[in-house]
């Protein structure tokens, strides 16, 4: 017998015999963080987009989501979503190439969703028909699920929830009616970075105390754990400023905003943010002190 952490509620569980996944299905049952971010992440317009408009798996969807397939099928059953059977399921990589040359010889477009096309047309209609969803992309609703986003972790593609700081940022950006796109990809040295609030070119990125070891609190040798990590202070600071320079270097410039700070006098964040957004006035990368070696 072992235990392990519930990566959800950070409890204890423990695992009657190795590798025997049931106690910790058990515990999911009824973790109250499990249910809680299985609510969030599932919802209608997710579903329905993946599954109906990208024609994704639910075997898909369970390996993005970490929650299992029994679970996503039950949900989308839920929300009348219609399933699909597996024959139909295995036939659906052939069925999307057979679409896409259908589509370029009837559209002259490889995609059918791009926009303006009749077929985009159609579907919205459809969509709302169905569903009386207007204008998916476009509804603060859906804005604010962006949150509920892809990254990547050590190789794997994993929900990215927002945090309450940022949250807290990007509800301020959206009032102020600023453009912004929550958790952009950015493709730095051909890997995949994601930007927490961007306008135009104009990035902000609202760190964490602990998970960015922000220099008003931690020293360059403190070690820092959180999960996945144990080391340095420092090494954090020199995975940020490498992509603090990638950023610049593809043109963008970089404000960075903090956790404590937006807890103790959001205020003052919001104004600098404002004279950033609005007047390009900037400190650069955020820790002063720090050298490359
Ligand atoms: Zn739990």
């Amino acid at each position: 017998m072992h235990t392990e952490i519930c990566k959800y509620c950070h409890k204890k569980v423990e695992i009657k015999k190795d590798g025997h996944k049931g106690s910790m299905q058990g515990h999911l049952a009824k973790c109250n963080e499990y249910q809680k971010y299985k609510n969030e992440i599932l919802t209608k317009e997710y579903l329905y987009n993946e599954y109906i408009v990208n024609r994704h798996s639910a075997k898909w969807i369970s390996e993005q989501t970490g929650i299992n397939t029994k679970a996503i099928i039950k949900k989308m059953k839920f929300f009348n979503i219609d399933t699909r059977t597996i024959k139909e399921s295995c036939n659906e990589a052939e069925r999307k190439q057979r679409y896409k040359e259908t589509c370029l010889k009837n559209f002259g477009y490889e995609h059918n969703f791009c926009k303006n096309t009749e077929s985009r047309k159609k579907w919205e209609q459809q969509l709302f028909d169905d569903y009386g969803i207007t204008n998916i992309f476009q509804r603060e609703d859906i804005k604010f699920k962006s949150h509920i986003s892809l990254f990547h972790h050590k190789g794997k593609t994993q929900l990215r929830k927002i945090s309450k700081v940022e949250k807290k940022v990007l509800d301020f950006l959206i009032s102020e009616g600023y453009d912004v796109i929550n958790n952009k990809k950015i493709l730095c040295n051909n890997k995949v970075k994601y930007a927490d609030c961007v306008i135009n070119n104009k990035i902000i990125e609202v760190n964490g105390d602990i998970y960015h070891a922000n220099p008003k609190i931690y020293k360059s040798n403190d070690l820092i754990r959180f999960w996945g990590y144990n080391d340095k202070a420092k090494l954090l600071w020199d995975k940020d400023y490498q992509k603090f320079k990638e950023y610049k270097h593809l043109g963008y410039d970089v404000l960075y905003v903090w956790e404590k700070d937006i807890k103790e006098n959001f205020d003052k964040v919001k104004d600098i943010i404002k004279k950033f957004i609005e007047r390009g006035e900037n400190e650069g990368f955020y820790n002063k002190e720090y050298k490359e070696n």
